[in-house]
Protein backbone atom coordinates (compact mmCIF):
# COMPACT_ATOMS: atom_id res chain seq x y z
CA UNK A 1 0.00 0.00 0.00
CA UNK A 2 1.60 3.47 -0.75
CA UNK A 3 1.23 6.01 1.34
CA UNK A 4 0.68 9.84 0.92
CA UNK A 5 3.23 11.37 2.98
CA UNK A 6 4.62 15.29 2.87
CA UNK A 7 7.63 16.75 4.99
CA UNK A 8 8.13 19.79 7.07
CA UNK A 9 11.53 20.74 8.10
CA UNK A 10 13.28 23.16 10.33
CA UNK A 11 16.92 23.85 10.02
CA UNK A 12 18.83 25.96 12.38
CA UNK A 13 21.48 27.83 9.90
CA UNK A 14 24.30 26.79 12.52
CA UNK A 15 27.21 28.28 10.06
CA UNK A 16 25.82 31.89 11.03
CA UNK A 17 27.31 33.98 13.41
CA UNK A 18 24.79 35.65 15.09
CA UNK A 19 21.06 35.07 15.66
CA UNK A 20 18.51 36.43 13.21
CA UNK A 21 17.46 39.73 14.20
CA UNK A 22 19.88 40.71 16.48
CA UNK A 23 23.92 40.75 17.10
CA UNK A 24 23.24 37.88 20.10
CA UNK A 25 25.86 35.21 19.09
CA UNK A 26 24.36 31.96 17.33
CA UNK A 27 26.49 29.25 19.02
CA UNK A 28 24.71 28.92 22.05
CA UNK A 29 24.87 25.17 22.61
CA UNK A 30 27.22 24.47 26.00
CA UNK A 31 27.04 28.05 26.88
CA UNK A 32 24.72 28.63 30.00
CA UNK A 33 21.06 29.53 30.04
CA UNK A 34 19.98 32.79 29.00
CA UNK A 35 23.55 34.26 28.51
CA UNK A 36 22.86 35.03 24.56
CA UNK A 37 20.13 37.10 25.26
CA UNK A 38 19.67 40.84 24.42
CA UNK A 39 16.46 43.31 24.53
CA UNK A 40 15.24 42.17 20.77
CA UNK A 41 15.42 38.42 21.41
CA UNK A 42 13.96 38.37 25.06
CA UNK A 43 11.12 40.41 23.17
CA UNK A 44 11.42 43.63 25.53
CA UNK A 45 8.93 46.77 24.56
CA UNK A 46 10.76 49.24 22.42
CA UNK A 47 14.09 46.86 21.38
CA UNK A 48 13.75 46.77 17.52
CA UNK A 49 14.74 43.52 15.49
CA UNK A 50 17.61 43.90 12.39
CA UNK A 51 17.33 41.08 10.22
CA UNK A 52 20.52 39.81 9.39
CA UNK A 53 21.34 39.43 5.70
CA UNK A 54 23.36 36.76 5.28
CA UNK A 55 20.42 34.79 6.55
CA UNK A 56 18.56 36.17 3.84
CA UNK A 57 21.61 34.89 1.34
CA UNK A 58 21.47 31.55 2.62
CA UNK A 59 18.21 31.35 2.05
CA UNK A 60 18.30 32.32 -1.46
CA UNK A 61 21.02 29.88 -1.96
CA UNK A 62 19.12 27.50 -0.75
CA UNK A 63 15.95 28.19 -2.86
CA UNK A 64 18.09 28.00 -6.18
CA UNK A 65 19.37 24.44 -5.18
CA UNK A 66 16.02 23.30 -4.59
CA UNK A 67 15.35 24.25 -7.68
CA UNK A 68 12.71 27.30 -6.51
CA UNK A 69 11.03 28.46 -9.67
CA UNK A 70 9.51 31.93 -7.85
CA UNK A 71 11.85 33.68 -5.17
CA UNK A 72 10.37 36.60 -3.88
CA UNK A 73 11.18 40.07 -4.69
CA UNK A 74 11.03 41.80 -1.65
CA UNK A 75 11.83 39.61 2.05
CA UNK A 76 8.88 40.52 4.55
CA UNK A 77 8.23 38.79 7.71
CA UNK A 78 4.58 38.40 9.60
CA UNK A 79 3.88 37.47 12.76
CA UNK A 80 2.49 34.25 13.92
CA UNK A 81 0.76 35.12 17.68
CA UNK A 82 0.61 32.49 20.10
CA UNK A 83 0.94 32.28 23.81
CA UNK A 84 3.96 29.94 25.46
CA UNK A 85 6.07 30.51 27.55
CA UNK A 86 9.41 29.87 25.16
CA UNK A 87 8.15 32.75 23.33
CA UNK A 88 8.48 36.57 25.26
CA UNK A 89 6.96 38.28 22.39
CA UNK A 90 3.66 36.10 22.32
CA UNK A 91 4.60 36.25 18.43
CA UNK A 92 6.49 34.53 15.98
CA UNK A 93 8.43 36.42 13.95
CA UNK A 94 7.58 34.11 10.53
CA UNK A 95 7.23 34.00 6.98
CA UNK A 96 3.72 33.79 5.83
CA UNK A 97 2.01 33.79 2.44
CA UNK A 98 -1.26 36.03 2.52
CA UNK A 99 -2.13 39.32 4.39
CA UNK A 100 1.11 40.95 2.70
CA UNK A 101 3.14 38.53 3.62
CA UNK A 102 4.72 35.92 1.38
CA UNK A 103 7.28 33.17 1.54
CA UNK A 104 11.13 33.85 0.86
CA UNK A 105 10.57 31.05 -2.24
CA UNK A 106 8.26 28.59 -3.60
CA UNK A 107 7.44 26.19 -6.05
CA UNK A 108 10.75 23.72 -6.28
CA UNK A 109 11.76 19.93 -6.40
CA UNK A 110 14.40 17.86 -5.36
CA UNK A 111 15.00 14.49 -7.50
CA UNK A 112 15.76 11.47 -5.90
CA UNK A 113 16.91 7.84 -7.36
CA UNK A 114 15.01 5.03 -5.93
CA UNK A 115 16.01 1.94 -6.96
CA UNK A 116 16.94 3.14 -10.92
CA UNK A 117 13.66 4.72 -10.56
CA UNK A 118 13.99 8.77 -10.83
CA UNK A 119 10.91 10.63 -7.95
CA UNK A 120 10.61 14.19 -8.17
CA UNK A 121 9.47 15.73 -4.77
CA UNK A 122 7.73 19.00 -5.17
CA UNK A 123 8.81 21.78 -2.87
CA UNK A 124 6.39 23.99 -1.84
CA UNK A 125 7.91 26.65 -0.06
CA UNK A 126 10.86 27.93 2.01
CA UNK A 127 10.30 30.63 5.21
CA UNK A 128 12.83 32.10 7.14
CA UNK A 129 11.97 32.66 10.71
CA UNK A 130 13.02 32.65 14.24
CA UNK A 131 13.77 29.66 16.58
CA UNK A 132 11.52 29.77 19.74
CA UNK A 133 13.46 29.46 23.10
CA UNK A 134 13.91 26.30 24.85
CA UNK A 135 11.96 24.88 27.52
CA UNK A 136 13.76 22.04 30.24
CA UNK A 137 11.80 19.70 32.06
CA UNK A 138 12.99 18.97 35.03
CA UNK A 139 11.52 15.41 35.33
CA UNK A 140 9.97 13.36 32.90
CA UNK A 141 8.19 15.67 29.87
CA UNK A 142 5.54 18.42 29.68
CA UNK A 143 2.97 15.97 31.66
CA UNK A 144 4.83 15.07 34.50
CA UNK A 145 7.45 17.02 35.78
CA UNK A 146 6.88 19.78 38.70
CA UNK A 147 8.38 22.91 37.11
CA UNK A 148 9.91 24.34 33.57
CA UNK A 149 13.07 25.77 33.10
CA UNK A 150 13.24 28.44 30.22
CA UNK A 151 16.45 29.03 28.45
CA UNK A 152 16.03 31.77 25.62
CA UNK A 153 19.68 31.64 24.36
CA UNK A 154 18.29 29.56 21.53
CA UNK A 155 15.19 31.96 21.20
CA UNK A 156 15.95 34.23 18.23
CA UNK A 157 18.33 31.69 15.67
CA UNK A 158 17.44 32.06 12.20
CA UNK A 159 15.57 29.26 11.05
CA UNK A 160 15.03 27.90 7.67
CA UNK A 161 11.28 25.98 6.96
CA UNK A 162 10.86 23.39 4.37
CA UNK A 163 7.93 22.18 3.29
CA UNK A 164 7.00 19.62 0.50
CA UNK A 165 4.33 18.64 -1.10
CA UNK A 166 3.26 15.50 -0.07
CA UNK A 167 4.47 13.47 -2.89
CA UNK A 168 6.33 10.83 -0.90
CA UNK A 169 5.46 7.55 -1.07
CA UNK A 170 6.97 5.52 1.71
CA UNK A 171 8.97 5.82 4.84
CA UNK A 172 12.24 4.80 3.11
CA UNK A 173 11.52 7.69 0.57
CA UNK A 174 11.01 9.54 3.27
CA UNK A 175 14.64 9.27 4.50
CA UNK A 176 16.13 9.26 1.45
CA UNK A 177 14.83 12.80 0.61
CA UNK A 178 16.09 14.22 4.03
CA UNK A 179 19.62 12.53 3.25
CA UNK A 180 19.75 14.26 0.00
CA UNK A 181 18.59 17.66 1.54
CA UNK A 182 20.66 17.56 4.48
CA UNK A 183 23.51 16.66 2.04
CA UNK A 184 22.45 20.00 -0.04
CA UNK A 185 22.76 22.48 3.26
CA UNK A 186 25.95 20.98 4.09
CA UNK A 187 27.56 21.77 0.71
CA UNK A 188 25.30 25.46 0.83
CA UNK A 189 27.29 25.41 4.33
CA UNK A 190 23.92 26.53 6.04
CA UNK A 191 24.01 23.99 8.81
CA UNK A 192 26.16 21.63 10.90
CA UNK A 193 23.05 19.00 10.95
CA UNK A 194 24.58 16.83 12.89
CA UNK A 195 24.25 18.80 15.91
CA UNK A 196 21.80 18.08 18.22
CA UNK A 197 18.25 19.56 17.30
CA UNK A 198 19.53 21.65 14.56
CA UNK A 199 17.31 19.63 12.17
CA UNK A 200 13.79 18.85 13.20
CA UNK A 201 11.08 17.67 11.21
CA UNK A 202 7.13 17.51 11.34
CA UNK A 203 5.86 14.88 8.93
CA UNK A 204 1.96 14.29 7.69
CA UNK A 205 0.88 10.60 6.20
CA UNK A 206 -2.29 9.25 5.47
CA UNK A 207 -3.14 5.83 3.60
CA UNK A 208 -5.89 5.40 0.99
CA UNK A 209 -9.56 5.90 2.82
CA UNK A 210 -7.84 7.65 6.01
CA UNK A 211 -7.30 11.01 6.94
CA UNK A 212 -4.58 12.91 7.70
CA UNK A 213 -2.05 12.67 10.36
CA UNK A 214 0.75 14.87 11.52
CA UNK A 215 3.94 13.65 13.92
CA UNK A 216 5.36 16.14 15.37
CA UNK A 217 8.89 17.81 15.97
CA UNK A 218 10.89 14.16 15.20
CA UNK A 219 14.86 14.72 15.93
CA UNK A 220 16.77 13.23 13.25
CA UNK A 221 16.08 11.69 9.93
CA UNK A 222 16.50 7.60 11.26
CA UNK A 223 13.33 8.56 13.51
CA UNK A 224 11.58 9.95 10.65
CA UNK A 225 12.00 6.80 8.99
CA UNK A 226 10.71 4.87 12.08
CA UNK A 227 8.31 7.20 12.93
CA UNK A 228 6.23 6.87 9.55
CA UNK A 229 6.84 3.17 9.44
CA UNK A 230 4.76 2.75 12.92
CA UNK A 231 2.58 5.50 11.45
CA UNK A 232 1.38 3.18 8.39
CA UNK A 233 1.22 -0.37 10.65
CA UNK A 234 -1.05 1.47 12.95
CA UNK A 235 -3.23 3.18 9.75
CA UNK A 236 -3.36 0.47 8.20
CA UNK A 237 -4.43 -2.02 11.07
CA UNK A 238 -7.58 0.51 12.30
CA UNK A 239 -8.55 0.30 8.31
CA UNK A 240 -8.59 -3.50 8.10
CA UNK A 241 -10.61 -3.38 11.00
CA UNK A 242 -13.01 -0.88 9.65
CA UNK A 243 -12.18 1.55 12.34
CA UNK A 244 -11.68 5.69 11.47
CA UNK A 245 -8.37 6.93 11.10
CA UNK A 246 -8.75 10.69 12.94
CA UNK A 247 -7.47 13.50 11.47
CA UNK A 248 -5.18 14.58 14.06
CA UNK A 249 -1.70 15.53 15.24
CA UNK A 250 1.08 12.93 17.16
CA UNK A 251 4.02 12.88 19.01
CA UNK A 252 7.00 10.67 18.43
CA UNK A 253 8.67 8.78 21.61
CA UNK A 254 11.64 7.87 19.95
CA UNK A 255 11.87 5.47 23.48
CA UNK A 256 9.34 3.44 23.50
CA UNK A 257 9.13 3.79 19.16
CA UNK A 258 5.16 4.60 19.29
CA UNK A 259 2.95 7.97 18.28
CA UNK A 260 0.75 9.22 20.46
CA UNK A 261 -2.33 11.68 20.12
CA UNK A 262 -1.10 15.29 21.04
CA UNK A 263 -2.97 18.19 20.71
CA UNK A 264 -6.10 19.31 18.34
CA UNK A 265 -4.52 20.59 15.48
CA UNK A 266 -4.61 24.22 15.37
CA UNK A 267 -6.24 26.51 12.33
CA UNK A 268 -3.57 28.98 10.74
CA UNK A 269 -6.73 31.60 11.41
CA UNK A 270 -5.68 31.08 14.96
CA UNK A 271 -2.66 32.62 14.51
CA UNK A 272 -3.69 36.07 13.43
CA UNK A 273 -0.57 36.65 10.95
CA UNK A 274 0.03 40.15 9.76
CA UNK A 275 2.96 41.45 8.09
CA UNK A 276 5.57 42.45 11.30
CA UNK A 277 5.51 46.39 11.17
CA UNK A 278 8.82 46.58 12.99
CA UNK A 279 10.26 44.90 9.93
CA UNK A 280 9.57 46.95 6.51
CA UNK A 281 9.46 44.89 3.31
CA UNK A 282 13.53 44.70 2.01
CA UNK A 283 13.61 44.39 -1.56
CA UNK A 284 15.39 41.59 -3.45
CA UNK A 285 16.75 42.76 -6.71
CA UNK A 286 17.13 40.38 -9.41
CA UNK A 287 20.77 41.07 -9.14
CA UNK A 288 20.97 40.00 -5.47
CA UNK A 289 18.83 36.57 -6.85
CA UNK A 290 21.80 36.19 -9.65
CA UNK A 291 24.51 37.01 -7.34
CA UNK A 292 23.75 34.45 -4.87
CA UNK A 293 23.43 31.94 -7.84
CA UNK A 294 27.41 32.29 -8.56
CA UNK A 295 27.93 31.47 -4.98
CA UNK A 296 26.10 28.48 -5.57
CA UNK A 297 29.61 25.04 -5.23
CA UNK A 298 28.70 22.15 -7.21
CA UNK A 299 25.88 20.30 -5.47
CA UNK A 300 26.08 16.55 -4.76
CA UNK A 301 24.10 15.11 -7.72
CA UNK A 302 26.89 16.83 -9.73
CA UNK A 303 29.67 15.68 -7.86
CA UNK A 304 28.51 12.16 -8.01
CA UNK A 305 28.43 12.46 -11.85
CA UNK A 306 31.98 13.69 -11.92
CA UNK A 307 33.23 11.00 -9.35
CA UNK A 308 31.14 8.43 -11.61
CA UNK A 309 32.18 9.90 -15.20
CA UNK A 310 35.85 11.18 -14.43
CA UNK A 311 36.89 9.02 -12.10
CA UNK A 312 35.22 5.73 -13.10
CA UNK A 313 33.43 5.13 -9.75
CA UNK A 314 30.76 2.31 -9.45
CA UNK A 315 27.62 4.43 -8.46
CA UNK A 316 26.46 3.35 -5.64
CA UNK A 317 30.27 4.24 -4.25
CA UNK A 318 30.47 7.37 -5.99
CA UNK A 319 27.10 7.96 -4.21
CA UNK A 320 28.12 7.71 -1.11
CA UNK A 321 31.05 9.85 -1.09
CA UNK A 322 29.21 12.61 -2.52
CA UNK A 323 26.15 12.48 0.17
CA UNK A 324 28.47 13.64 2.46
CA UNK A 325 30.68 16.44 2.23
CA UNK A 326 33.47 16.10 4.44
CA UNK A 327 34.08 12.63 2.96
CA UNK A 328 34.04 13.93 -1.04
CA UNK A 329 36.32 16.31 0.55
CA UNK A 330 38.69 14.34 1.99
CA UNK A 331 38.62 11.94 -1.19
CA UNK A 332 39.39 14.87 -3.43
CA UNK A 333 42.30 15.87 -0.98
CA UNK A 334 43.57 12.32 -1.00
CA UNK A 335 43.73 12.10 -4.72
CA UNK A 336 45.63 15.04 -4.82
CA UNK A 337 48.63 13.20 -3.57
CA UNK A 338 48.15 9.79 -5.11
CA UNK A 339 45.99 9.36 -7.99
CA UNK A 340 43.89 5.90 -7.79
CA UNK A 341 40.47 6.73 -7.52
CA UNK A 342 38.64 3.47 -7.27
CA UNK A 343 41.25 2.02 -4.64
CA UNK A 344 40.54 5.21 -2.55
CA UNK A 345 37.23 5.72 -2.85
CA UNK A 346 36.57 2.18 -1.62
CA UNK A 347 38.71 2.53 1.38
CA UNK A 348 37.07 5.73 2.16
CA UNK A 349 32.96 4.72 1.54
CA UNK A 350 33.07 1.43 2.86
CA UNK A 351 36.41 0.38 5.05
CA UNK A 352 36.42 3.78 6.40
CA UNK A 353 33.03 4.54 7.08
CA UNK A 354 32.27 1.21 8.62
CA UNK A 355 35.79 1.74 11.16
CA UNK A 356 33.78 4.68 12.23
CA UNK A 357 30.52 3.36 12.89
CA UNK A 358 32.12 0.30 14.70
CA UNK A 359 33.50 2.51 16.86
CA UNK A 360 31.08 5.07 17.10
CA UNK A 361 33.42 7.92 16.00
CA UNK A 362 32.54 11.25 13.80
CA UNK A 363 35.37 12.19 11.30
CA UNK A 364 38.11 13.98 12.59
CA UNK A 365 37.91 12.34 15.79
CA UNK A 366 40.12 9.35 14.55
CA UNK A 367 43.60 9.81 13.10
CA UNK A 368 43.25 9.43 9.47
CA UNK A 369 44.62 12.17 7.46
CA UNK A 370 44.62 12.50 3.29
CA UNK A 371 48.23 12.24 3.51
CA UNK A 372 48.27 8.92 5.26
CA UNK A 373 45.89 7.27 3.03
CA UNK A 374 47.32 8.24 0.17
CA UNK A 375 50.17 6.28 1.37
CA UNK A 376 48.21 3.29 2.52
CA UNK A 377 46.40 3.62 -1.29
CA UNK A 378 49.87 3.39 -2.81
CA UNK A 379 51.19 0.42 -0.89
CA UNK A 380 48.36 -1.16 -2.30
CA UNK A 381 47.70 -0.16 -5.71
CA UNK A 382 51.32 -0.96 -5.89
CA UNK A 383 50.81 -4.24 -5.00
CA UNK A 384 53.12 -4.07 -1.79
CA UNK A 385 50.24 -5.67 0.52
CA UNK A 386 47.01 -6.92 -0.53
CA UNK A 387 43.53 -5.30 -0.39
CA UNK A 388 43.33 -7.10 2.58
CA UNK A 389 46.12 -6.08 4.56
CA UNK A 390 45.60 -2.54 3.37
CA UNK A 391 41.85 -2.84 5.15
CA UNK A 392 43.42 -4.13 8.36
CA UNK A 393 46.40 -1.03 8.14
CA UNK A 394 43.60 1.29 7.50
CA UNK A 395 42.02 0.43 10.58
CA UNK A 396 45.35 0.91 12.23
CA UNK A 397 46.45 4.07 10.59
CA UNK A 398 42.69 5.94 11.77
CA UNK A 399 43.11 4.57 15.68
CA UNK A 400 47.47 5.32 16.06
CA UNK A 401 47.77 7.91 12.89
CA UNK A 402 50.54 5.61 12.27
CA UNK A 403 52.88 5.97 9.06
CA UNK A 404 51.85 2.65 6.38
CA UNK A 405 54.84 2.97 5.27
CA UNK A 406 57.18 2.81 8.35
CA UNK A 407 54.65 -0.25 9.26
CA UNK A 408 55.30 -2.20 6.39
CA UNK A 409 58.73 -1.71 6.44
CA UNK A 410 59.27 -2.21 10.31
CA UNK A 411 56.74 -5.10 10.49
CA UNK A 412 57.97 -6.99 7.42
CA UNK A 413 54.09 -6.99 6.15
CA UNK A 414 54.94 -6.83 2.59
CA UNK A 415 52.77 -9.08 0.37
CA UNK A 416 54.26 -12.78 0.16
CA UNK A 417 54.23 -13.13 -3.70
CA UNK A 418 56.64 -15.61 -4.64
CA UNK A 419 54.69 -18.94 -5.46
CA UNK A 420 57.17 -21.11 -4.52
CA UNK A 421 57.49 -19.65 -0.90
CA UNK A 422 53.86 -19.86 -0.79
CA UNK A 423 54.02 -23.98 -2.21
CA UNK A 424 56.24 -24.74 0.66
CA UNK A 425 53.46 -23.60 2.66
CA UNK A 426 50.64 -24.91 1.36
CA UNK A 427 52.35 -28.27 1.28
CA UNK A 428 53.33 -27.73 4.86
CA UNK A 429 49.45 -27.18 5.71
CA UNK A 430 48.09 -29.94 3.36
CA UNK A 431 50.68 -32.41 5.32
CA UNK A 432 49.45 -31.31 8.54
CA UNK A 433 45.88 -32.30 8.07
CA UNK A 434 45.19 -35.37 6.78
CA UNK A 435 41.50 -35.44 7.45
CA UNK A 436 40.81 -32.04 5.47
CA UNK A 437 42.27 -33.70 2.39
CA UNK A 438 40.51 -36.53 2.37
CA UNK A 439 37.19 -34.48 2.95
CA UNK A 440 38.17 -32.24 0.42
CA UNK A 441 36.76 -34.39 -2.82
CA UNK A 442 33.22 -34.24 -1.08
CA UNK A 443 33.04 -31.17 0.74
CA UNK A 444 34.26 -27.77 -0.72
CA UNK A 445 34.42 -26.72 2.83
CA UNK A 446 37.32 -28.97 3.49
CA UNK A 447 39.34 -26.75 0.79
CA UNK A 448 38.15 -23.45 2.52
CA UNK A 449 39.46 -24.63 5.72
CA UNK A 450 43.06 -25.39 4.41
CA UNK A 451 43.12 -21.85 2.17
CA UNK A 452 42.00 -20.39 5.84
CA UNK A 453 45.24 -22.30 7.27
CA UNK A 454 47.55 -21.22 4.53
CA UNK A 455 46.35 -17.28 4.85
CA UNK A 456 46.89 -17.92 8.81
CA UNK A 457 50.58 -19.35 8.47
CA UNK A 458 51.09 -16.07 5.65
CA UNK A 459 49.60 -13.84 8.94
CA UNK A 460 47.20 -12.24 5.86
CA UNK A 461 49.59 -11.70 3.63
CA UNK A 462 49.05 -13.67 0.86
CA UNK A 463 46.39 -13.33 -1.95
CA UNK A 464 43.71 -15.52 -0.70
CA UNK A 465 42.73 -16.18 -4.56
CA UNK A 466 46.13 -17.23 -5.80
CA UNK A 467 46.34 -19.27 -2.23
CA UNK A 468 43.21 -21.23 -3.12
CA UNK A 469 44.35 -22.02 -6.68
CA UNK A 470 47.79 -23.48 -5.19
CA UNK A 471 45.75 -25.41 -2.66
CA UNK A 472 43.34 -26.88 -5.35
CA UNK A 473 46.73 -27.70 -7.87
CA UNK A 474 48.31 -29.45 -4.78
CA UNK A 475 45.54 -31.82 -3.80
CA UNK A 476 44.85 -32.52 -6.97
CA UNK A 477 48.71 -33.63 -7.31
CA UNK A 478 47.72 -35.58 -4.56
CA UNK A 479 45.16 -37.24 -6.66
CA UNK A 480 42.05 -35.44 -4.83
CA UNK A 481 39.48 -34.58 -7.25
CA UNK A 482 38.43 -31.40 -6.05
CA UNK A 483 36.68 -28.74 -8.12
CA UNK A 484 38.66 -25.51 -9.15
ZN1 LIG B 1 19.66 38.94 21.12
Amino acid sequence: MKAVIGLEIHVQMTSLKTKLFCSCPADYRGAPPNTHVCPVCLGLPGALPVVNMEAVKKAIMLALALNCRWVAEKVVFSRKHYFYPDLPKNYQITQFKGGGGMPIAEDGYLELEMGGDVRRVRIRRINIEEDPGRLVYTEGDITSSPEVLIDYNRSGIALLEIVTEPDISSPREARVFLEKLRAIIEYLDIADLDLEGAMRVDANISLPGGSRVEVKNIGSIKEVEKALSYEMVRQKSLLSRGTRVDRETRHWDPVRGVTRPLRVKEEEEDYRYFPDPDLPPIPLPRELVDAAAALLPELPDARMRRFVEDHGLRREIAYALAMDKRLANFYEETLKYYWAPRTTAVMLAVDYLGFLEKNKLRMGEDRLTPKLLAKLVRLVDEEVITPEQGKHLLFRVAREGVDPEEVVEREGLRALRSEDELRTIVRRVVEANPKAVSDAARNPRAVNFLVGRVMKETQGRAEPRLVRRLVVEELRRRGVRVEA
